[in-house]
């Protein structure tokens, strides 16, 4: 056990004892003790934002791109139009997904290393009155840039559109609260900030919102209204769960609520950032974000200018030493990520630093 490495990556990422342990038995997929599971993770998913009143939790097999995908076909539907906020990969993932579904999509863009403006998003929305549905990425995990979720749910809800929130790398840390944030969906997965095992994304969507969205979807798999009748008529998952995962994400969904919930676990993070970002510049790294628009869920560094690093062997010898780092994924810059959520603290840090002085050292 105290082999496995260090995950510094935005998921699959390093689960708690506990988490892996729930997953140590067989569940029927049909039988009541399931169905409570089911049950549990529905309501846990909910708490999380506040949402209990006014939303429903629909949680679909497959990673997070599959609930995005689910819900971009279940909500939009033929006839609408996307408006997609995108400032990294996961927001032109979502352009890529709504136009193979054939829906109408356009993007509204900023550089990567810059927030989402809401200012424009409100002039683009008197622009276009065809737009029916706006998707901003509450934190894009290309660089770490966080976005403003508040400001431009108030200017979509103002333009009297649909807000849908890809929250994978930040739902169960950041703070999103149904109660005042007017958003028709927000989309996460089991695998990032709740501490999950991979296997399951979810969505929060507004009730009379999935209620309209009958027959939308032009697939069967990734119906999303399909899924919730399915829950509502017998409490099963209409297809194969993952039984295991399941039981992992509600034990994780118990610890986050042990733990303080989101504000606790954004505390660790940031202090998870804190600790990494003070080292990493003592050692002479660069932070590729302004600090004032940086998440504290993954940071970006540069590449040092003077070639003394090779990505490959730095992540050689991380790994070497127990801990797994994650490539840049930037279109401009040499950069490497490094996470700071999962179930690690300070000292894991700590540990992390110490082995990238001496891997420096080593040249
Ligand atoms: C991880 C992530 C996704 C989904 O990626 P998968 O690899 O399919 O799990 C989508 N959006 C964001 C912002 C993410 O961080």
């Amino acid at each position: 056990m105290s082999d496995d490495p260090i995950l510094l990556t935005p998921g699959p990422l390093t689960t708690h004892p506990d988490t892996r342990r729930a997953m140590l038995r067989d569940w029927g997929s049909r039988d009541p003790a399931f169905i409570a599971l089911t049950a549990e993770l529905r309501k846990r998913l909910l708490r999380v934002a506040n949402g209990e009143a006014t939303h429903v939790a629909v949680p679909l097999q497959g990673s997070g791109t599959f609930i995005v995908e689910a819900a971009i076909a279940t909500l939009v539907g033929p006839g609408q139009k996307l408006l997609v906020l995108a400032n990294g990969a996961y927001g032109e993932r979502m352009v890529a997904i709504a136009r193979r579904m054939g829906r109408d999509v356009e993007a509204l863009r900023w550089p990567e290393d810059r927030p989402v403006e809401p200012a424009r998003v409100a002039e683009a929305l008197r622009a276009d009155p065809a737009v029916t549905h706006v998707a901003l990425v509450h934190c894009e995990t290309t660089t770490g840039i966080l976005n403003p979720l508040a400001e431009t749910a108030a200017v979509v809800a103002e333009a009297g559109r649909h807000f849908l929130l890809d929250a994978m790398s930040s739902f169960g840390a950041l703070e999103i609260d149904l109660t005042a944030v007017p958003v028709a969906a927000v989309l996460a997965s089991s695998n990032k900030c709740l501490e999950g095992v991979p296997g399951i994304g979810f969505a929060l969507i507004e009730q009379a919102v999935l209620a309209a969205a009958e027959g939308n979807s032009p697939s069967t798999s990734l119906d999303l209204h399909a899924q919730w009748r399915g829950f509502g008529k017998d409490g099963q998952w209409r297809f194969t769960p993952p039984v295991q995962v399941v039981a992992a994400l509600v034990e994780a969904l118990r610890r986050l609520e042990a733990e303080g919930g989101p504000a606790a676990r954004r505390a660790r993070y940031q202090e998870n950032f804190d600790t990494l970002w003070a080292g990493m510049r003592r050692l002479g790294f660069e932070l590729y974000l302004d600090e004032a628009v940086q998440a504290p869920i993954i940071a970006t560094f540069r590449m040092p200018a003077d070639g003394r690093l090779e990505f490959r062997r730095f992540y050689d010898a991380l790994a070497a030493r127990g801990f797994l780092i994650y490539p840049g994924k930037l279109t401009q810059a040499e950069s490497f990520r490094i996470g700071c959520i999962g179930a690690i603290g300070r000292a894991e840090f700590e540990r992390l630093l110490r082995a990238v002085e001496e891997v420096l050292g080593k040249g």
